[in-house]
C-alpha cells in the first residue's frame, strides 16, 4: 500500500520504490494487481486501502459535496464595503448597540474559523481514510482560510481596532468560554500520539467530529450569522452582510458533510453508538445551547435590530434539536420552533439570488455555469 503520511521518512515501509527496486518485474505486477483498490473494503475510518487512489468512488456524497463546494467558490474583496464604511464612519450611522454587537461578533468570528482550520489540518484529516472525505476536507480547509480573509477584510475596511477584535476569544468571557469548550476535543484530534483503532479512541474522534460538525459550525455560528443577516435585512453593513451569507452557505454544507460523515461511521461501526456514548453527546449538546445562548445575551444585552436574547433561546432550541436529528438522536427540547423562518432562505441561497447586491463579479465561479 502507498500510505506515504503514514511512514516516518527513511521507513522501510512497504512504499513505492521498495516495491519496484528489489522484485523481479513479473512479481511486481502480480502484486501490483493484488494490491488494487476494492470498493468494498474502502472505510471512513480505521480503513487499510491506498488513500492515495480517489477512485474506485464508494462515497459519492463527499465527492458530490466536493464539487458543489467548488462551484460554490467567492473571495472577500469581490464584495464592496463601501456602502459599510460610510455607514460605520457615520456618527449617527449605527446605535451603540449596533456597534457592539458587530464587534463581539467578529470577535468570535476571527479566530473561530482558524480554529476550524487547525483541526481539520492537523486533526481529523489524518484519520480519516476514505480519500473522497478527504478531498472534501481539502476544500473545506481552503473554505475555512477564505473565512478568516473575509473577517479580516471587514476588519480592515471598518479600521476596527485589530489587537481589540483578535483578542476577543482571550479576553471576553462569552467568547472564550465557547472556544474553552471546544478545545479539549481539538486537542483530542491534533494530539501526535492520538490513534484511532480501538473503542476508546474511535469513539474519542467520532465525539470530537460530533462536536465540530454539530456544536461549532452547527450551533455556535447561528447567533453571529443571524445577528449580521439581520443588519443586512435592514439594508445596514450590506457589504459584510453578503460575505456572511457565503459563509452561512459554506458552513451549512461544512456541518452537512460531517453528518453524513457521522452517520456513514456509526453505520460501518455500530459498536460505538452505545445508550452510555448517545448520553454524553446529548448532555454535550445541551451545555452548547447554554454557551451559545449566553454569548446571545452578552452580544445584544438590551434587544436590538428586533432581535433579543429570548429569541434566541427558541431559535438554539430548534437548531439542537435539528442535529440531533440529524445525526439519529432523541431531540433535547419538545415543542421549539423557528422564530428566524427567513434564515432558511438565507441558507438555501441560490446562483440566481443576491440579497444585499453587492457584488460585482458573477455570483458562481465561471467553471460552473451550465451552459444549457
Ligand atoms: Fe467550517
Amino acid at each position: 500500500m502507498l500510505q506515504f503520511e503514514e511512514q516516518a521518512a527513511g521507513s522501510a515501509g512497504p512504499g513505492l520504490q521498495g516495491a519496484t527496486a528489489f522484485i523481479a518485474p513479473d512479481a511486481v505486477t502480480e502484486d501490483a494487481s493484488s494490491r488494487r483498490v476494492n470498493v468494498a473494503d474502502k472505510r471512513i475510518i480505521n480503513g487499510q486501502t491506498d488513500v492515495n487512489q480517489l477512485v474506485p468512488f464508494k462515497y459519492k456524497w463527499a465527492w458530490e459535496k466536493y464539487l458543489s463546494a467548488c462551484a460554490n467558490h467567492w473571495m472577500p474583496q469581490e464584495i464592496q464595503m463601501s456602502r459599510d464604511i460610510e455607514l460605520w464612519k457615520n456618527p449617527n450611522g449605527l446605535t451603540e448597540d449596533e456597534r457592539r454587537l458587530v464587534k463581539r461578533n467578529l470577535g468570535f468570528f476571527v479566530t473561530a474559523d482558524s480554529l476550524a482550520a487547525n483541526n481539520i489540518v492537523l486533526g481529523t484529516y489524518r484519520h480519516i481514510t476514505a480519500p473522497e472525505c478527504r478531498q472534501y476536507l481539502l476544500r473545506q480547509a481552503f473554505e475555512e482560510a477564505i473565512h478568516t480573509h473575509a473577517y479580516q477584510y471587514i476588519v480592515e475596511s471598518l479600521q476596527l481596532d485589530e489587537g481589540e477584535v483578535f483578542n476577543a476569544y482571550h479576553e471576553i468571557a462569552s467568547i472564550r468560554d465557547k472556544d474553552e469548550f471546544l478545545i479539549p476535543f481539538i486537542d483530542t484530534l491534533t494530539d501526535p500520539a492520538f490513534k484511532t483503532g480501538t473503542l476508546e479512541s474511535d469513539q474519542k474522534l467520532l465525539k470530537s467530529l460530533i462536536v465540530f460538525a454539530c456544536v461549532m459550525e452547527g450551533l455556535f455560528f447561528y447567533v453571529g450569522f443571524t445577528q449580521i443577516l439581520a443588519l443586512g435585512r435592514q439594508n445596514k453593513m450590506t457589504g459584510a452582510a453578503e460575505q456572511y451569507q457565503y459563509i452561512l452557505r459554506d458552513e451549512s454544507m461544512h456541518c452537512n458533510f460531517g453528518i453524513d460523515l457521522i452517520n456513514t461511521i456509526k453505520l460501518e461501526n455500530p459498536r460505538l453508538w452505545t445508550s452510555e456514548f448517545r448520553d454524553e453527546i446529548r448532555s454535550i449538546m445541551t451545555r452548547a445551547v447554554e454557551l451559545e445562548y449566553r454569548y446571545a445575551e452578552d452580544t445584544m444585552p438590551r434587544g436590538v435590530l428586533g432581535l433579543n436574547a429570548a429569541m434566541f433561546k427558541e431559535y438554539l432550541r430548534f437548531i439542537a434539536n435539528r442535529r440531533c436529528q440529524q445525526i439519529g438522536l432523541d431531540t433535547l427540547y419538545e415543542g421549539a420552533t423557528n422564530p428566524f423562518p427567513w434564515m432558511a432562505e438565507m441558507i438555501d441561497l441560490k446562483k440566481e439570488k443576491n440579497f444585499f447586491e453587492t457584488r460585482v463579479t458573477e455570483y458562481q465561479t465561471g467553471g460552473a455555469l451550465s451552459w444549457d
